[in-house]
Order: structure tokens, then C-alpha cells, then sequence
């Protein structure tokens, strides 16, 4: 007999979740706060109520996934003596700091609490791509582990539930650094009417694909310290080359907004002396009040 769960939240998300859970054969209850969105759940077989308490009883693993933790408090507030004895899973998307105000306030409650990033998209979930991180109760993720891992890989991080929404917050940090970098490019060349299409395939992925092959090398200069220059692409180079994708977006009538503060990072680190050093110097200055921008 599988286990059975209650997925509170129909979002996009939500109902992927649920989907998949019905797919495999999991006895699921699904609760919205606006009653009867996604119809299509019901014909898969799902088990629905309006009523909070309800969905919370219903199953010994409680999934939530709603926008954000603001609805997830307003959502459970009322159902909270419910969640005595439960497994409370919340894949809503947060920062570390409210995963561990959560966590304590289902554990004041009786619930054992873990949380979740979902590395997905929802027509991915359930499929060979998809990954969700988990952290926080180590005996229900153990205890859960094949139920979670119907939505995607699950990867378990550690007790402290702050660490599945800091590794969330970081991969999401390097994909929108990615877009926005793409989205840069793209104002770009649209400023000469380049075909985007064109450019993407023959250029951007190419371009992209091989730039990512020297994060491993960033990695373990982090990890083990830097040889200053050993990338033979120093800042010091990089900060005067900056200076030109600033000045080619102006010309071309492009903000350059989203560059800037990446140029005032590298031209900080050059004034501090640094720049013989690789992009991985960057890193630690970060922390510091001196580039915070
Ligand atoms: P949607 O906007 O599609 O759905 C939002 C859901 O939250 C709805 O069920 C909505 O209910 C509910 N909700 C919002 N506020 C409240 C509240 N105060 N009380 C009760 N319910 C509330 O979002 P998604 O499903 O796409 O996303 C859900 C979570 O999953 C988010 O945290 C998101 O960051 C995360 N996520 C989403 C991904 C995606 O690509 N979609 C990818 C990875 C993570 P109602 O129907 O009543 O409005």
C-alpha cells in the first residue's frame, strides 16, 4: 500500500505535484483555498476538500506548495492543531531564515518539518530532469523518501531546514544571472535588428556551454585558494573590457542597468589591488560593505 498524502496548493506547481502522486499509485487529498481549481486532478482519482483540518488528517505526509510562506502561515494557521503527529513537507519557494521560523513553529505544533526546493519546472515533475532539494527532519525524509522521490531525485542536505532553500536561492541566483545576461545580449543585437533565433543556436549556447565548463576551476579555487592569474584572464583585463559593454549598450540605446553592478564589483576589486587575481576573487568581496550595491 503506498503512502498517502495530502498536497495543499493547486498552483501550477501543486497540481504537478498531485499529478504525480496519482500517477504512482499514492491515495492523495488535494486543497485549495479557491475551491475547485484544477478539475482534471479529480478525474485522476484525487480526494478533495475544502476544509483544511480535513486535507491535514487525511495523510500521515503533508505536502504544501503555495506561493510563498506568507500563504503557507495564513493557509495552516487554522489547521495547526491537525498537524500534531504529521510529517509536514513545504515546497514553497523561501529564504533560510523563514524555513527555520517554520520549522520550529510545526514543531511547536507536533509536526516533524522538512523543507523543500523544487529544481523544476512543472511539466517536469515526475520525469528523469527533475530534482528537489530537502532539508530538516532526517527521520521523516528517511521515512518518506521513496514517496518524495515520485516528484523528482530527492536529495537530502542536512537537520538545519535552512540549507534546502540556501542551495535553492543559490542555483536560482546563477540561473536569473544567466538570463539576465541573455536577456542583455538579446536587447543587444535586437538594437540591429540580429535575428535571435539565428544567434541563440550558432553563438549564445555555443558561447554559454563553453564558459561553463570553468566553474569546476572557480569552484576549486574557492575551495583551495587561487594562483593568482592562472586562468590567464586577470581582472584587471576584465575591468577595462567591462568599460565597452557598458559604452556598446549605450550607443546602441540599450540600458546597461543590469551590467553596472558588476562592473563597480570588478572595478572595486582592481582598486583594492587585485587585479592580477582571476573572477573568483570577487567571490569574498561579496560579503563586504565596500562593493554591496
Ligand atoms: P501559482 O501562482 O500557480 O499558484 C499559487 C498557489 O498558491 C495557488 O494554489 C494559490 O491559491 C496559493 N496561494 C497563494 N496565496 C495563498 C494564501 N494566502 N493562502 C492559501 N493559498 C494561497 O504558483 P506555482 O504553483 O507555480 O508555485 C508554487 C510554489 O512553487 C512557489 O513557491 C514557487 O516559487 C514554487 N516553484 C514553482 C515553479 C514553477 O515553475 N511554477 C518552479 C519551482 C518552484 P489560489 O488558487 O486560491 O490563488
Amino acid at each position: 500500500m503506498k503512502t498517502s498524502v495530502t498536497v495543499l496548493g493547486l498552483g501550477a506547481m501543486g497540481t504537478a505535484l498531485a499529478r504525480a502522486f496519482l500517477a504512482a499509485g499514492h491515495p492523495t487529498t488535494i486543497w485549495n483555498r479557491t475551491p475547485g481549481r484544477s478539475a482534471e486532478l479529480d478525474d485522476l482519482g484525487a480526494r478533495r476538500t475544502e476544509d483544511i483540518t480535513e486535507a491535514v488528517t487525511s495523510a500521515q505526509l503533508v505536502i504544501v506548495c503555495l506561493l510563498d510562506y506568507a500563504g503557507v502561515s495564513e493557509a495552516l494557521h487554522p489547521a495547526a492543531a491537525a498537524l500534531d503527529g504529521r510529517v509536514l513537507v513545504n515546497l514553497t519557494n523561501g529564504t533560510p531564515a523563514q524555513a527555520r521560523s517554520t520549522a520550529e513553529w510545526a514543531r511547536q505544533h507536533g509536526s516533524q518539518y522538512v523543507d523543500g526546493g523544487i529544481m523544476a519546472v512543472p511539466s517536469m515533475i515526475g520525469g528523469p530532469a527533475a530534482f528537489v532539494l530537502y532539508s530538516g527532519s532526517a527521520s521523516a525524509f528517511e521515512q518518506h523518501e521513496a514517496a518524495l522521490a515520485t516528484l523528482g531525485r530527492a536529495t537530502y542536505l542536512g537537520s538545519d531546514p535552512g540549507l534546502a532553500p540556501l542551495h535553492d536561492i543559490a542555483l536560482l541566483s546563477g540561473m536569473y544571472g544567466m538570463f539576465a545576461g541573455a536577456l542583455q545580449a538579446y536587447a543587444l543585437i535586437g538594437s540591429e535588428k540580429v535575428s535571435p533565433n539565428a544567434f541563440t543556436a550558432d553563438l549564445l549556447v555555443p558561447w554559454l556551454t563553453a564558459m561553463l565548463t570553468s566553474l569546476p576551476r572557480m569552484a576549486a579555487d574557492l575551495e583551495y585558494g587561487a594562483e593568482p592569474g592562472a586562468a590567464g584572464s586577470n581582472l584587471a583585463m576584465q575591468a577595462a573590457g567591462f568599460v565597452n559593454l557598458i559604452q556598446a549598450a549605450e550607443d546602441q540605446g540599450v540600458s546597461a542597468a543590469l551590467l553596472r553592478p558588476v562592473q563597480r564589483l570588478l572595478e572595486s576589486a582592481v582598486a583594492a589591488g587585485l587585479g592580477d587575481q582571476d573572477l573568483s576573487a570577487l567571490v569574498p568581496r561579496l560579503a563586504t560593505e565596500v562593493t554591496r550595491v
